[in-house]
């Protein structure tokens, strides 16, 4: 009973995020931790399945079994692409579900206002 009860509350959990609206200035690691999804060189969005962060740096593992080290910036490649949403293609190996890419379009990254 526990057990289907927190597997709905997952659910509901994925389904908040969807809508969500991401804080421009937040730590890129924490936007790829919690959308799972990175863009390569190439403009090939991956699942990703393991992220370590380690200070600066972060180690992100795709689902298709690359390691890339990924940079803490906001205003990098990485940061961009997830931001503007540009991507070629989903990589094939990744899988990525489509609720996941629907997710990703959805996203909105704005900018905090500073005075
Ligand atoms: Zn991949």
């Amino acid at each position: 009973m526990a057990k289907t009860i927190d597997r709905i509350v997952k659910k509901e959990k994925e389904k908040d995020i969807v809508k969500k609206v991401y804080n421009k200035n937040q730590r890129l690691f924490v936007i790829l931790e919690k959308i799972k999804l990175y863009t390569s060189r190439n403009g090939v969005l991956h699942g990703i399945k393991k992220i370590e962060i380690n200070g600066q740096t972060a180690t992100v593992t795709t689902h298709c079994g690359q390691t890339i080290e990924v940079r803490d910036s906001k205003n990098g490649r990485v940061g961009r692409w997830l931001r503007n949403r540009w991507l070629v293609e989903p990589c094939a190996k990744c899988k990525i579900p489509d609720w996941k890419l629907e997710k990703y379009s959805t996203t909105r990254f704005v900018k905090r206002r500073v005075r």
